[in-house]
């Protein structure tokens, strides 16, 4: 029998709905066995890994990295290294932020050119926005993964009102793809906003005023309520409220076809620490009370919540530091690529959330929304050997020099957490190890799901 590429011994390793001890076998950058125990495969390369997790590589399905256009907010070369840092070695990154912004096949050919420097496979969203409708099936021929509407103002990528997303949502269900949208209600956030303003409001807690969970409830409620009559799949992004969640559940339960993400960001800081740490943290919906992040942590629990992203939305420092006296000014987006796993490996099983678990929200199932499953998103027998080794008792605080975005700062910075990524492995490369990115240049793969 031919040695095996690698094999990695010796793990706690995380495959479907369980753990166990034992490891992988790893051949033409796919697993090709999983063991219980000890192995007697022989390989070329043996990695030990005493005292660490074996989990599948993050399959993060909400990234900006802003190129072309605005390459010196991220780009996909650092975008791509700080996902390998950061233990994804998938990423579907996003239509927006992007100049011009991925809403017709031009745009995504431009949108592609500046993908192919990613060092991890990544995929592509387009864009549903007010005037594009003709637009959609260049982009769905074009490889696009799922469609992403903003239902509030977004600079440069216009807002939809319940009449295009209802049109727009009717042309995605013909391809059999998806709608994914930023839920908050546009009359209430703006109007809030101008309000807010004009009473001379520019502190930080203003932010989170403007924004209310009620404007996240309308737009979900809306969504959902066309995503019914046209059939078509829904994904709501960012859900930032319980009610959202349980909005999202009663849905289901009715057999509409709906999943929920959320993000690491609210699970783990609440509206004190935008108070504490400024326009960093100011990101849209906002952060909300303690008693609401507990209340989501709940759903997460209860297996309530489809997908964990990190939504990555990086800006050059002075975006960050224009709100310094008004919050309002402030880009709002929070650079998160390196943190969705220490965050769940430092709150979650403190919680009572399995390493399974965390291994679905941010691997399997999205990897399942986007059409690249069994390929992509668990340690499977012929799926890509994209996995990920942690260190779970490995405590550390985050320092900017650990960042490898193109623009050092994040909220998550002198943030304490216990449990480090180790090795990024990528089709069996890896792609980093201990605090260095070792991926060849430009070597990640464009994935475009089922078609
Ligand atoms: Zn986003």
């Amino acid at each position: 029998m031919a040695p095996a590429d690698l094999v990695i011994r010796n793990a706690r390793v995380v495959a479907r709905d369980r753990d166990f001890r034992g490891g992988v076998a790893v051949s033409d950058g796919q697993i090709t066995a999983i063991f219980e125990g000890e192995s007697d495969l022989p390989a070329t390369d043996v990695i030990d890994a005493a005292g660490l997790v074996l989990m599948p590589g993050l399959v993060d399905g909400h990234v900006h990295f802003s190129e072309p256009g605005r390459g010196h907010w991220e780009g996909f070369e650092t975008g791509s290294r700080a996902a390998a840092a950061g233990g994804i070695t998938t990423f579907v990154e996003m239509p927006l932020n992007a100049h011009p912004p991925t809403v017709d096949a031009a745009a995504l050919a431009l949108k592609q050119q500046a993908a192919e420097k990613s060092v991890v496979d990544y995929a592509l969203w387009g864009g549903l926005v007010e005037d594009n409708l003709a637009d959609l099936p260049g982009l769905q021929a074009g490889g696009v993964v799922g469609f992403k509407a903003f239902m509030c103002t977004a600079s440069d990528f216009p807002r939809v009102d319940a009449r295009l997303m209802r049109a727009g949502m009717a042309a995605i269900a013909g391809f059999g793809s998806f709608l994914a949208v930023h839920a908050e209600d546009e009359a209430m956030t703006d109007g809030l906003t101008a309000t807010l303003r004009s009473a001379g409001r520019t502190d930080r807690a203003a932010w989170g005023e403007a924004r209310p969970i009620a404007a996240e409830l309308a737009a979900i409620d809306q969504a959902i309520i066309i995503a019914a009559e046209t059939g078509a799949r829904l994904h709501i992004v960012h859900v930032s409220s319980s009610a959202g969640i349980d909005r999202i559940s009663a849905a289901k339960a009715r057999g509409i076809r709906v999943t929920a993400e959320t993000c690491p960001h609210y699970l783990f800081f609440d509206e004190t620490d935008l108070e504490r740490i400024g326009p960093l943290a100011k990101c849209a919906p906002p952060l909300r009370a303690p008693a609401e992040r507990e209340a989501l942590w709940e759903r997460v629990l209860a297996g309530a919540v489809d997908v964990i992203a990190s939504d990555h939305s990086p800006c050059l420092i002075e975006e960050k530091t224009a709100g310094d006296a008004d919050i309002f000014k402030a880009w709002g987006g929070i650079s998160g690529l390196q943190s969705t796993l220490p965050v769940l490996l430092t709150e979650g099983p403190r919680r009572g959330l399995s390493l399974a678990a965390i291994a679905r929200m941010t691997a399997t199932n999205p990897a399942r929304l986007f059409g690249l499953d069994p390929q992509k998103g668990a340690i499977t027998v012929g799926a890509d050997a994209d996995l990920v080794l942690v260190d779970p008792d490995a405590a550390f605080t985050l320092a900017e020099e650990d960042l490898f975005y193109r623009n050092r700062h994040s909220a998550y910075v002198g943030a304490h957490f216990t449990g480090a990524i180790r090795q990024t492995i990528s089709r069996g490369e890896t792609v980093y190890v201990d605090g260095v990115v070792t991926a060849l240049p430009r070597r990640g793969r464009r994935l475009e799901g089922r078609r």
